[in-house]
């Protein structure tokens, strides 16, 4: 393992992804070594609203011949809805990544993948963006479906009310015959 990828990423201090900038990096100057960068970027960066501002990203950019590297993380908030009971709340996520920017021209004659969890995106006029790549990354990160507790008793079937926060009479009637014979009596 190169050591340029071990990023220790709580002792680096991170800086806002300031200007239009956007998430795109000119690889012309990179140093040989590689470079590590560390930014905070707001949700309108990777447009994605349900995520929080304050997307903490460890980028390692390293070339390989015609081709560039990177490995890193994201820390994020997201905001979710509960399954069950519907409430709102936000969950933490990392989720690191490994990409191989590649040329456009040889996007399509390379090889096919050296290493198969390298996921690929283009070089353009030097430039890579991560955009696309962090938008994806969040994007797939995001659960169908999410608890806001692994107990959470969701809402009631009969009165709807949030059976986390309140209680009512229909407590332990959740079958579907009494759902059923309750429906019948009310009508
Ligand atoms: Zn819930
Ligand atoms: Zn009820």
């Amino acid at each position: 393992m190169n050591a340029y990828w071990e990023v220790e990423v709580d002792k680096q201090p991170f800086y806002p992804n300031i200007g239009s900038m956007r998430l795109q990096f000119n690889i012309e100057k990179l140093p040989l070594e590689g470079e590590e960068f560390y930014i905070v970027l707001n949700k309108n960066d990777v447009h994605i609203d349900a995520v929080e501002d304050n997307i903490k990203a460890t980028i390692c950019i390293k070339k390989d011949g015609n081709a560039c590297k990177s490995k890193g993380r994201l820390e994020y908030d997201l905001k979710l809805s509960c399954a069950r009971c519907l409430t709102s709340f936000t969950r933490h996520f990392i989720s690191e990544f490994n990409y191989e920017f590649k040329k456009a021209n040889e996007y399509e004659t390379s090889d096919i993948d050296k290493n198969e969890e390298a996921k690929d995106y283009l070089i353009i006029n030097n430039l890579i963006d991560f955009e696309p790549p962090f938008h994806d990354l969040i994007l797939l990160s995001t659960p169908m479906k999410s608890l806001c507790s692994e107990d959470c008793k969701g809402l009631c079937p009969i009165c709807g009310i949030n059976m986390n926060i309140e209680k009512c009479e229909h407590v332990g009637q959740t079958s579907k015959e009494e759902i059923i014979k309750e429906y019948q009596k009310n009508r």
